[in-house]
């Protein structure tokens, strides 16, 4: 099929239903700000940051600025034996800003080689102290952490796993998820308005008493979760959660890594989603707001702790020895670091992060008060500046209503995220309330019309 002036023959689309995309094809050639411009020349509004990517909003011309004059200066150099100076001063930037003694950044490209780093680095650190023993992995139902192997083992969506049976890894363990329709106590919080839930019940019990006692914690590596569950739907821990998660990681001598892939860089307000609950992870994974999404890059900050047992194991080595045999081709690439370098000013220039939590009460408030009642509704989740809205499955088809309304938004001209039955709204942190008046009241509209 052809269309406009390119054909449509030879792209997979990724984590897209593809038959269907070819019969309505959703096509951008052009952005600016809040918006995209179609192939066949609509204007849609970007009410998800592209994949909670587009923090500082589209087309920014001090990013892309420094690119150009980065791809003029020095356009790639090997990331293995030397490095360039871009890199040095982007892990100095994202040092500076990652809470407590998390001070050492290794690069990656995504999201995914952030997860599969984070992990390799857990089991190489415990592996160095005289641990090596200690290599189960402890994710959470419905996580995800990407989509290579590790990542994908570590994450609880189970669609992303089935297919994939025995090339899990084995020795992994999940908790279960922050969020039980079936609960009682679960079911009180649907609705959920920048705060955080409290429940008497404390489902890291789990943990303590099952979990962990099973597998003995001696042999436990890393504990891995998202702050904020972000892929699943945005779905918010319970007051002190976190807090209590560091608490049992350090008692039994656990790595926890937080996956900040959407919360880091502005999206709760903080930079980091560390900040905004008050805990240090031993390691935190990044990838999407840290170049605005225009360049691919990922990384691990891990903590001095880390970094200093894997060095110092190495002590009489030979001055040769590699510490730590990971790294991609493409780890601190000058071009990507540059966009991080500028994103990350331009962040501080606009004081974007404070923006974003100016402006997530104003979508929280929108949602609640337009959306709250409308037909299938089941809860609704805000905090920070994102938003999901749940709404009830047709049964037997699960996730079908929620992909019919975020057709019918793209239709009228906004990109809402559907995930599960749940759609979700991550504008991003330039977003003005007529914007998000148009999104919600887009969103009504096209639930009311699912009903
Ligand atoms: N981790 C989390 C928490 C994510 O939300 C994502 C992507 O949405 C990833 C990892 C994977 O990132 P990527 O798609 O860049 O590989």
């Amino acid at each position: 099929m052809a269309y406009n002036d390119f054909r449509m023959d030879n792209q997979w689309l990724p984590f897209t239903p593809n038959r269907s995309f070819a019969q309505d094809p959703r096509v951008f050639v052009a952005a600016e700000g809040m918006h995209f411009t179609t192939h066949d020349g609509r204007q849609v509004i970007d009410g998800i940051s592209s994949l909670w990517c587009v923090g500082a909003g589209h087309n920014r011309k001090p990013i892309n600025e420094a690119i150009k004059a980065q791809l003029d200066t020095l356009d790639y150099a090997t990331a293995f034996n030397a490095s360039n100076d871009k890199a040095f001063r982007a892990a100095e930037m994202i040092a500076a800003m990652a809470p407590g003694d998390l001070n050492k950044v290794l690069f990656c490209n995504s999201g995914s080689e952030a997860a599969d780093t984070s992990l390799k680095v857990a089991l190489a650190y415990h592996r160095a102290r005289g641990e090596g023993h200690r290599n189960i992995f402890i994710g959470r139902e419905r996580g995800y952490h990407g989509v290579n192997f590790g990542g994908m083992s570590v994450g609880g969506i189970p669609a992303n796993r089935k297919v994939y049976g025995a090339a899990l890894l084995p020795r992994v363990d999940h908790m279960r998820f922050i969020h039980d329709p079936l609960h009682p106590e679960h079911a009180g919080h649907a609705y959920i308005h920048n705060q955080q839930p409290v429940w008497n019940e404390d489902i890291l019990l789990e943990l303590e008493n099952r979990i962990l006692p099973l597998h003995d914690p001696s042999n436990v590596a890393a504990v891995i979760v998202e702050p904020v569950a972000g892929s699943a739907g945005w779905y918010i821990p319970p007051q002190g959660y976190l807090k209590r998660l560091r608490e049992i990681c350090d008692k039994h001598g656990i790595l926890l890594i937080f996956d900040e892939v959407i919360t880091g860089f502005g999206r709760l307000g903080t930079a980091f989603g560390a900040d905004f609950y008050g805990v240090v992870p031993d390691m935190i994974n990044f990838a999407k707001c840290v170049t605005n999404g225009v360049i691919p890059m990922g990384g691990v900050i891990c903590s001095d702790r880390i970094y200093d047992a894997m060095m110092g194991a190495h002590g009489s080595a030979p001055g040769h020895a590699i510490e730590f045999f990971h790294g991609y081709t493409y780890s601190g690439h000058p071009v990507a670091c540059a966009a991080a370098i500028a994103t990350l000013e331009l962040f501080q220039r606009e004081n974007l992060f404070a923006r974003a939590g100016e402006m997530g009460p104003v979508l929280g408030d929108a949602a609640h008060s337009l959306i709250k009642g409308l037909p299938n509704v089941i809860g609704i989740r805000s905090l920070g500046l994102a938003v999901a809205v749940e709404l009830a499955p047709v049964a037997g088809l699960p996730g079908k209503r929620a992909y019919d309304v975020f057709l019918d938004c793209f239709h009228k001209g906004v990109l809402v995220r559907n995930a599960g039955d749940n759609l979700v709204f991550a504008p991003p942190y330039i977003v003005e309330k007529s914007h998000i008046e148009t999104m919600v009241g887009t969103l009504a509209d096209a639930i009311r019309r699912a009903a």
